[in-house]
């Protein structure tokens, strides 16, 4: 058992507040409760001061862009999305070895977790080094104490050995793990390995995590190819029925595609600041119900920036409430638990050192994580009720060490861009 001292806690259904001493049982179905004291000799928490409440979800991220930032640009300035693709992303994952990905999932594992997120859904591609990438970024993310559901990008864009390569790879890890089966989009996915894939996730019992009419290229392609637009054609497959499927961006769709979607049970994840920064259009949440979730797409690892660029650009689009942008922060956490999958429980917090000048009530608490908390109040992170982050410091892995050394595989990675 761990104990949180005098901590003001938030139920973040309820935005209820409420201070004492909490109980932190671990493991996946661990619950947490107020205690009237905290018994001598407990491993204690002291979180006088500090809010508590729920941990983070990343509904989108890509771990393997980790060790992008501040990498050289491309040597053109790319005319448009799937050029931007070809010279830049296509380029990064293509380049990944098995050191690099290890690498990418431990330090994008790291700033997330430090961010206050203690569970990433991933969308990972490393063409060139796919056996077995999927089991090293889950061990790399269990050694840091963080959840995950892991799919690895299903394509045609690279040929046939690395296609079956990567069914091979989500075939043998949804055998043992829980998991997505990852498509990367539409127009780079032929008909045949479309039928594989969705026979793939329905005899695995899950769902598949692809990106959705990114740019408006993708509509273009799948008319032209298909005769059809995207989302129907994911819909023609029947997979948009399993409540597990998550679709990235969703930013070109038609009437009847928003109409198809929201009486479908799959779910759209927002990536705000990734379409800004690729140019690629904004995200209109019209039609399209509430089974909407936010990601970063593989920016970074903080929920809280990412909650605050969706909020933002909404306001030029009609407006959404602060409420509403936390809402829809939190909506992973239903997203998880309605499809039974483990790694989100009660027992995943994060303490914040948040001090502001102003009150803190439940009915401004949502104002409060737009505009006032950032992930540098982040102060502990607790994962399955063991600390993971404690006074801004990794418990579980040597920080120090891992970043050193990637760095050194960033030096490497760069070199072969
Ligand atoms: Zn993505």
């Amino acid at each position: 058992m761990l104990y949180l001292r005098d901590a003001t806690f938030v139920d973040w259904k309820s935005l209820r507040l409420r201070r004492g001493h909490l109980e932190v049982a671990s493991g996946d179905a661990g619950k947490i409760r107020f205690v009237s004291r905290v018994p001598r000799g407990a491993e204690v928490l002291e979180c006088s001061g500090r809010l508590v409440t729920k941990s983070f979800v990343i509904a989108h991220h890509h771990l393997y862009s980790a060790l992008a930032c501040g990498m050289p640009g491309p040597k053109r300035a790319p005319k448009n999305f799937p050029d931007m693709l070809k010279q830049v992303w296509w380029n990064l994952d293509r380049a990944l070895d098995e050191d690099m990905v290890r690498a990418c999932a431990l330090a994008g594992g790291i700033a997330a977790a430090k961010a206050g997120t203690t569970f990433i859904i991933d969308h990972h591609s490393s063409p060139n080094a796919v056996r077995g990438s999927l089991d090293l970024i889950a061990s790399a993310l269990d050694e840091i104490g963080l959840g995950h559901l892991l799919c690895v990008e299903l394509s045609d864009r690279d040929g046939k050995a690395r296609r079956e390569a990567a069914l091979e790879e989500t075939d043998g890890y949804l055998r043992k793990r829980q998991g997505l089966v990852g498509l990367h989009a539409s127009f780079t996915v032929g008909d045949e390995l479309l039928d594989r894939a969705i026979a793939l996730a329905v005899g695995r019992d899950t769902g598949i995590h692809i990106h959705v009419a990114e740019a408006l290229d993708d509509q273009k392609a799948c008319a032209q190819q298909h005769g059809m637009r995207v989302v129907q054609r994911l819909a023609s497959t029947g997979i948009l029925e399993s409540p597990k499927t998550l679709l990235a961006h969703g930013l070109h769709l038609n009437a009847a595609e928003r109409t198809l979607f929201r009486s479908s049970r799959a779910w759209l994840v927002q990536n705000e600041e990734s379409n800004q920064n690729n140019a690629v259009g904004g995200f209109d949440p019209k039609g399209l119900g509430n089974r909407l979730l936010l990601g970063t797409d593989g920016m970074h690892g903080d929920m809280l920036a990412s909650t605050r660029a969706a909020y933002l650009a909404a306001q030029a689009r009609g407006g959404m409430s602060p409420l509403d942008a936390y809402r829809k922060l939190r909506r992973a956490h239903d997203y998880l638990s309605t499809n039974g999958f483990q790694g989100d429980g009660d027992n995943n917090l994060v303490a914040l050192d948040y001090a502001p000048a102003t009150p803190v009530t439940e009915r401004n608490l949502a104002g409060h994580f737009l505009f006032g908390m950032n992930s540098s109040h982040v102060e502990h992170v607790i994962s399955g009720g063991k600390i993971i982050v404690k006074n801004r410091r990794m418990t579980r892995v040597d920080e120090d060490k891992i970043l050193k050394d990637a760095a050194g595989q960033t030096e490497r990675l760069w070199r072969r861009l």
